[in-house]
């Protein structure tokens, strides 16, 4: 049967991280699958000086870790050949003091990844499938879902480009415009919010040692982060022993910052042990180069329409950065969504009427987790610019560790360990946090109380012996 009845055809639009990843798991269910990508192939060096200035680097953490591996096909040891473990933050409290938090009890760490490779990756991997077409500058304009026509236009030519699929599905990140079309025959729910707060790049370049050596300028496990409370910077390691630093502050701090001056007045005042790693010139240049990206959270349901679509990754839910999870969150999806087509016997031959039910299970079970996901994204923000440097935060992150370590297999599991070192759902992850910041909160207080009483109680003795 395999040999003689046509493979069902899925056309995935988008070709970032989520888009290449669901290229392969759909190739190896057997499907006949066309990727449609609006840039340049990346993997053609002439083009690599086009590439977006999205994000050069980023955190791969458990979520994105287990959809390499579940795919078995050696991504994830290939991929982890490529990274910088990251076993905590680094908090630059300003005049050059650091402190370190471990991010996990038990040395877990998370991965700094450059972006372009883990794409190259994926894409490599994808053309060595003999049932899988890339085609790239071929952007979606519009589609009919009930009879699986496609309008796509060559960016290179200009010219108009068709085609039809059994299943499409949408990758196509945040502007998703298979969202769009997808609005115009299902009744979906849509939010969108912009935060007021916008990001820059700027880079802290190797340096070079004693022996003419590059080395890191900073230590090069940990994530880095400079809170200054309304606003911070961030900086993840690259291979190439360099770091890519994050600037996240409202854009009317950035509109404020119109001169070399204001700028280099701004940095010194908050950020002044990071200019001579990253450089005055250096600064200047690419501060004023470099584009400002804004930052927005997506919120929509369903994500699918009947048998014939459905969205994955951004073009499903979008976040802002701050708990490393978009990209994780999106690799994910497909994970979950081949799930759930093996749990529906869905097959790559003959179209089968448990499709639809298996692409409304995929709408049911992840949207609670991923509203919940864009909502812990938004409030890590507010913990990474702020709470870092609360006593009260700090005390109750602490109880909170130590009870994890002696108890490991017990109710109290940090909310970051749920999120980034196991694959438990979102929601579920949330729901023990709130259960479990009550009784911190109980234990905190108790030791803020036994601890005041005991203060004053040393003092009045000892006030007694004089
Ligand atoms: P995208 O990466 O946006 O890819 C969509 C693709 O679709 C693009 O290639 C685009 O060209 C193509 N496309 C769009 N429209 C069309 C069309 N009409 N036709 C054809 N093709 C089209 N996530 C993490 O997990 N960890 C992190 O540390 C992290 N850091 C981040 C830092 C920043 C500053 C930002 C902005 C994001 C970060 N993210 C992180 C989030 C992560 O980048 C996204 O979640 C991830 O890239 C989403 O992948 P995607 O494939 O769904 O969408």
């Amino acid at each position: 049967l395999q040999e003689t009845v046509p493979k069902r055809r899925v056309a995935i639009i988008g070709g970032g991280l989520v888009g290449a990843l669901t290229v392969l798991y759909f190739a190896k269910r057997g499907w006949q699958v066309s990727l449609f990508e609006l840039r340049e192939d990346l993997r053609v060096p002439e083009n690599k000086k086009n590439l977006s200035h999205r994000s050069i680097n980023l955190a791969l953490s458990a979520r994105g870790l287990s959809a390499l591996k579940n795919i078995t096909l050696g991504l994830d040891e290939k991929i982890l050949e490529h990274v910088i473990h990251m076993k905590g933050r680094m908090i630059h409290l300003g005049e050059g003091k650091l402190k370190s938090h471990p991010y996990g009890v038990f040395g877990e760490c998370i991965y700094s990844v450059e972006r372009e490779i883990l794409l190259e990756l994926l894409l490599n991997t994808a053309a060595k499938s003999t049932n899988v077409k890339m085609y790239f500058q071929h952007q979606l304009k519009r589609c009919n879902f009930d009879d699986g026509t496609l309008e796509l236009e060559n960016k290179k030519t200009g010219n108009p480009f068709q085609d039809s699929a059994d299943l499409i599905i949408g990758a196509d990140g945040a502007f998703s415009v298979v969202r769009t079309q997808l609005m115009r025959v299902v009744r979906m729910d849509y939010s969108q919010e912009y935060i007021s707060h916008a990001y820059l790049e700027l880079t802290i370049p190797p340096r070079v040692n004693d022996k003419g050596e590059k080395e890191f300028a900073m230590d090069p496990n940990h994530l880095h982060i400079w809170p200054r409370h309304s606003f911070m910077m961030i900086a993840l390691p690259n291979r190439n022993k360099s770091f890519t630093c994050t600037l996240f502050m409202p854009f009317e701090n950035f509109d404020a910052i119109r001169t070399e001056d204001d700028l280099m007045e701004f940095f010194r005042k908050y950020y002044v042990d990071s200019i001579p790693l990253i450089g005055e010139d250096q600064l200047k240049k690419e501060y004023f180069r470099n584009p400002r990206g804004s930052l927005m959270s997506i919120k929509c349901k369903p994500y699918h329409y009947k048998d014939r679509a459905v969205i994955i990754g951004d073009a499903a839910h979008c976040m802002v950065p701050f708990f490393g999870q978009g990209m994780n969150c999106g690799f994910q999806d497909v994970e979950i969504l081949n799930g759930i087509f093996d749990e529906y016997e869905i097959s790559s031959v003959q179209s089968n009427d448990k499709l639809a039910l298996a692409l409304e299970e995929f709408t049911k079970i992840r949207h609670p987790d991923a509203i919940t996901i864009c909502d812990l994204a938004m409030y890590n923000y507010i913990e990474m610019r702020s709470n870092v440097v609360k006593p009260w935060f700090l005390l109750r992150k602490r109880i909170e560790e130590t009870l994890y370590w002696l108890f490991p297999t017990g109710s109290i599991v940090p909310l970051y360990t749920m999120v980034s070192f196991s694959t438990i759902r979102y929601s579920e992850a949330v729901q023990r946090w709130k259960r479990q910041g009550f009784l911190l909160n109980v234990i905190g207080m108790s030791l803020l109380t036994a601890g005041t009483a005991a203060s004053i109680y040393i003092g009045y003795y000892r006030f007694r012996r004089v």
